[in-house]
């Protein structure tokens, strides 16, 4: 895949950062601080005429924002039976509200005990009728279990790497436009909600990444940034039981990982969702001036560090991550990680779509369309076709 654009390079995006200044003005950039969304309304980017988008109709050379990374809720704990029509037509209305006009959809990454598991065949016949608005990733619910089982077993058995392999090729084949949500540090927030943790060069890791690679897809990866081994934040302690007394330094294994195949493309999803302290802007900007084959994907919510997140509290994007943003504007992607509860249930409903809208339409108006359409239209190819 292409470098970066660099109309910034790395001295003068240091030297940005290190001023602390919006001056990408400065640059030729078109960077002009939008007053914030208004509740309800919705969230056009600039530069990005995709009016077309509540029909579904896509008129030539329209460009749209797309989401790549949103879940599905289909069931609460008093509800036996899933109703993942129900919630796929809540995303419609979320993304209408918004003026997204594609959702990639995905399992979350559960763990090999994670009550509840699925995967995409339990919901892609619901958004089947959707297509021109919905696609879907797989593996979050087989892949994912099956690569924290081998870690569990410090051992990968033949048979279970054979199935692993398997089922990824099936993933591809039943219309997936690639393998997520994959997790190789999952914090639990809440003691229904599974901790997994893997070394980012796990075999199987590296396994999928040829398999990636081969088939052309990429890869949705969760992970925390552990930059060295560290005791878990106090705060993960309390709020579940799963979480282990220490995290494992991972990033050099994620170097690893993204060296081991360059022709696959990894998106490091929640980029600018911090809760380990170590995803930090300078580390973003290293592992992305080194990897040609790294993507991250954008997402803001409150529950993360506030020092590492995009935005002030007000809102208004942060010089640091403007600059990060723009110089890497061919490698970011908006990943709202939105929840899109069914009706009836009120479990996860997470709005977190304008919260990185509003950041994106903080940044020069090229790269909001690299980041809304381009870049998301070149990594999954099948959205062209
Ligand atoms: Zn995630």
């Amino acid at each position: 895949m292409l470098m970066s654009d660099s109309r910034i390079d790395r001295r003068g995006f240091l030297k940005l950062v290190a001023r602390g200044v919006p001056s990408l003005v400065g640059l030729g950039a078109a960077f002009q601080i939008e007053p914030l969304a208004s509740a309800g309304a919705p969230s056009w980017l600039r530069g990005v005429a995709n009016a077309e988008t509540a029909q579904g109709a896509t008129p030539p050379g329209a460009t749209h924002i797309i989401d790549t990374h949103a879940h599905l809720q289909a069931r609460g704990p008093h509800h036996r039976q899933s109703d993942f029509g129900g919630a796929a037509a809540k995303a419609l209305e979320g993304m209408d509200r918004e003026g997204i006009s594609r959702t990639i959809i995905m399992p979350p990454p559960f763990g090999p005990d994670s009550p509840g598991k699925y995967d995409f065949e339990d919901f892609s016949g619901a958004i089947g009728e959707y297509t021109s608005r919905l696609s879907y990733l797989g593996g979050g619910g087989t892949l994912n279990p099956m690569l924290h089982e081998a870690v569990r077993a410090e051992t990968v058995e033949a048979t279970l790497e054979r199935n692993f392999e398997a089922r990824a090729r099936e993933i591809v084949a039943g219309g997936a436009l690639g393998f997520g949500e994959m997790s190789c540090e999952h914090l639990s927030f809440n003691p229904r909600h599974p901790y997994t943790s893997a070394p980012p060069d796990h075999p199987l890791m590296l396994r999928l990444a040829e398999i990636a690679a081969q088939l052309g897809v990429p890869i949705d990866l969760h992970m925390e940034a552990v930059r060295a081994d560290m005791p878990t934040p106090p705060r993960f302690l309390e709020r579940s039981p799963n979480n282990p007394p220490t995290l494992k330094a991972n990033v050099d294994g994620f170097r690893a990982l993204l060296a081991s195949n360059r022709k696959a493309s990894i998106i490091w999803s929640h980029a600018g969702w911090d809760n380990t302290g170590d995803r930090t802007v300078m580390l973003c900007e290293d592992l992305l001036s080194s990897n040609p084959n790294l993507y991250m994907s954008l997402k803001i919510d409150s529950v993360s560090l506030p020092v590492n997140r995009p935005v002030t509290a007000e809102g208004v994007a942060k010089p640091g991550w403007l600059a990060l943003v723009s110089r890497f504007a061919d490698r970011f992607l908006i990943g709202s990680d939105n929840f899109y509860d069914a009706p009836g249930i009120s479990l996860r409903d997470l709005p977190r779509a304008a919260d990185v809208l509003n950041f994106v339409r903080q940044l020069p108006a090229d790269a909001q369309t690299k980041i809304a359409t381009e870049n998301p239209l070149r990594l999954y190819r099948s959205l062209n076709a």
